[in-house]
């Protein structure tokens, strides 16, 4: 049986995670699951689709439980699975489905199909203009491209845990989108990640897990979950030297905010 590590002090729902994906198959096996977080201070979260099959499985999840979000789309790295927008059309006029995500562009697993990976991402942006949803955007070793299509498209949404230097987090802001920050901030080979949380303002940062993945230190062989942003929070106050309540508040604000909650 999985065991759940709790950080977060607060009961109340003070945390809202932009970027899950609970479809995963080792989250099956945890019992009340969705009970625990809420009790734990988790007040939102959004579940993110890969491919057409785990959007379903997103959206059934959200329809599930009242503070529970999806997203729809088809990850770069799941491009073999099809490619077929009728599907995550269908899927991001539902109620619960709040943005179209995770899709975006991977050049470390991939990089001998560039041309596709573009034309997926660059057919989604559209999708989600037409749609006026916002987008939660995927880049990996793709930041040149990226900014290139994101200048083009102007969606709205969020680069989910952002990995770019601290001029390329200007051009995202400037752009008028958001920038997510996960587990990564807690861990010593941060990069240039404390860097960008330190200059962007506050009003333009979302929290994410990216659970069951990038669980934040101390606990990182264990589990990522909704919970865990409470450290991630507290990283962020610490390198900003504001209060953790204040991370969460303005966090949670910026997320309802962006995605109509
Ligand atoms: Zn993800």
């Amino acid at each position: 049986m999985t065991e759940l590590i709790n950080p977060c002090p607060v009961t109340e729902p003070v945390i809202f995670d932009t970027h899950a994906h609970y479809d995963d198959e080792r989250f099956k096996e945890i019992k009340d699951l969705f009970p625990f977080l809420k009790s734990h201070g988790v007040g939102g979260i959004i579940t993110c689709g890969c491919d057409v099959q785990s959007s379903r499985d997103a959206l059934s999840i959200a329809e599930k439980y009242d503070f529970v979000y999806s997203a729809a789309g088809i990850h770069p790295e799941n491009l073999e699975n099809g490619t077929d927008q009728y599907e995550i059309e269908k899927l991001c006029k539902k109620d619960k489905c709040v943005a179209v995500g995770e899709i975006g562009l991977d050049y470390y697993w991939h990089d001998d199909n560039k041309p596709l990976q573009k034309q997926t991402f660059s057919e989604q942006l559209m999708l989600a203009n037409r749609l006026g949803m916002p987008v939660i955007v995927h880049d990996r070793d793709a930041h040149a491209d990226m900014l290139e299509i994101l200048k083009e498209y102007k969606p709205k949404g969020v680069v989910h845990s952002f990995s770019g230097s601290p001029e390329m987090a200007d051009e995202i802001i400037k752009l008028g989108m958001y920038i997510g920050v996960g587990g990564v901030i807690t861990f010593k080979n941060a990069r240039k990640l404390p860097e960008v949380v330190k200059r962007i303002p506050q009003e333009r940062i979302l929290l994410e897990t990216d659970a069951p993945y990038l669980t934040p230190a101390p606990y990182r062989s264990k589990i990522n979950h909704s919970a865990m942003i409470y450290l991630t929070a507290q990283k962020i106050a610490e390198i900003k030297q504001i209060p953790t309540d204040f991370v969460l508040k303005t966090t949670f604000d910026n997320a309802r905010k962006l995605f109509g909650i």
